[in-house]
């Protein structure tokens, strides 16, 4: 085998690898290991959307390359979407840009605007992708603490001068993975006031943007005056629509930076079936959106309630997060989150991922995924009482 590059030597060690192990021995020995690890919906995609899928699949005129720039019915409907959820006006052509999911932007957005030498300021803990992203750029990651004492929002008053003027992108997500916190208007207009200053690109990860509860209303960056200019969001169909797998996501702000994204991916992707991006205008256009994602934010609401009432129960200092659909929680004394999410599969049979795969700061917490049903949940707490409580 021939070596491969640094970047691929350097990636960080896989954390969630022990877990992975410990998960198919207990498989192996006939335990019915309780998943809550990885955050991908267990309901399936909305008939509505599948029926338009299966409709589009049949029409040859979908089985060649789709447009680089993506179909403007997709655009439209993003548009469209944008006006009537978040009071957003787009420019369906210049101001949105399909994804082969979030992650895909997500990931490429640095090789548009980092080289070497360059710095993006990274939430942690955070989705791994944004420092990955990163580093395969060349460029360096500082990291912002995302702490209870601050609600999970990163103090960008204490962002060091020295980094404030090195970085080209700053990475925010809200709804927040891991820590289910919420931001406020406020919070945005803080962000686009500090891109502003620090000519920084701000890259708003709004994947979870309809998993918002307790009468909270879902929030875009686009909404803070001026964001247009300085930022850009990533809206994913995957958790507000049950579309994982599909792969369909849209950038959507700053049309300066969308033609440089898009610049870019022509010369790595071919862009989205054209099947898929038909269906995903489907999702975000049809009548039944609005019912539909009321339906998932009571879902997830109700799981919510049932985990972090078991968990109030025994000990754990936990308020309800007011947005995803994962519960933030601190490992008991004693224990690193790697030793204590072990001891869950081993004694429970509940698997959890640790939150040190988030970064540094999520070390000493543990992260819930509310991707299954409630009696499973009410078994998987059961469980867990029996074996942990909070000290
Ligand atoms: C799931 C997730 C994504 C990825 O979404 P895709 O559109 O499926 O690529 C992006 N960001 C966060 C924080 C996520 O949890």
């Amino acid at each position: 085998m021939i070596e491969p590059a640094q970047r691929i030597k350097q990636l960080p060690r896989y954390l969630f690898a022990e877990i992975d192990r410990l998960i198919r021995e207990k498989t192996a020995q006939g335990v019915d290991v309780i998943r809550l690890g990885i955050g991908d919906p267990d309901r399936p995609t909305p008939a509505y959307i599948i029926e338009r899928m299966a409709a589009e699949t049949g029409r040859p005129e979908n089985h060649h390359y789709p447009p680089n720039e993506g179909l403007t019915e997709f655009k439209e409907a993003a548009a469209a979407y944008y006006r009537e959820r978040f009071g957003v006006v787009l420019d369906p052509e210049r101001e949105v840009l399909p994804l082969i999911g979030s992650k895909e932007g997500i990931a490429n957005i640095s090789f548009c605007f980092v080289d070497p030498g360059d710095l993006n300021l990274v939430p942690d803990p955070g989705y791994p992708v944004y420092s990955i992203g990163t580093c395969f750029a060349g460029g360096e990651v500082y990291r912002m603490p995302l702490t209870a004492a601050n609600g999970y929002l990163p103090r960008l008053d204490q962002v060091p001068a020295e980094a404030a003027a090195r970085a080209k992108l700053i990475f925010l997500n809200y709804p927040n993975n891991p820590t289910g916190a919420v931001a406020s208007l406020e919070f945005f207009q803080e962000a686009v006031a500090f891109a502003r200053r620090h000519r920084v690109l701000i890259c708003h990860d709004a994947a979870y943007s309809e998993l918002v509860f307790d009468g909270g209303r879902p929030l875009s960056l686009l909404e803070a005056e001026g964001a247009k200019e300085v930022g850009i969001e990533f809206s994913s169909l995957s958790k507000s629509f049950n579309m994982t797998g599909w792969r369909i996501g849209f950038a959507a702000g700053s049309a300066a930076a969308l033609e440089v994204l898009g610049r870019f991916k022509t010369n790595v992707d071919s862009g989205l079936f054209k099947a898929i991006q038909y269906a995903g205008a489907e999702a975000l256009n049809n009548r039944q959106r609005d019912s539909f994602i009321a339906s998932l934010q009571e879902l997830y609401r109700e799981r919510r309630d049932i985990v972090v009432g078991a968990l109030r129960c025994l000990g754990w200092p936990i308020d309800p997060p007011r947005g995803s659909f994962y519960i933030w929680a601190p490992v008991p004394k004693g224990y690193t989150a790697q030793e204590f999410t072990a001891l869950l599969l081993e004694q429970a049979g509940v698997a959890v991922t640790p939150g040190r795969g988030f970064g540094e700061y999520g070390e000493g917490f543990f992260r819930i995924a509310l991707t299954v049903e409630s009696g499973r949940l009410r078994e998987a707490m059961d469980r867990i009482s029996r074996v942990a409580r909070y000290v």
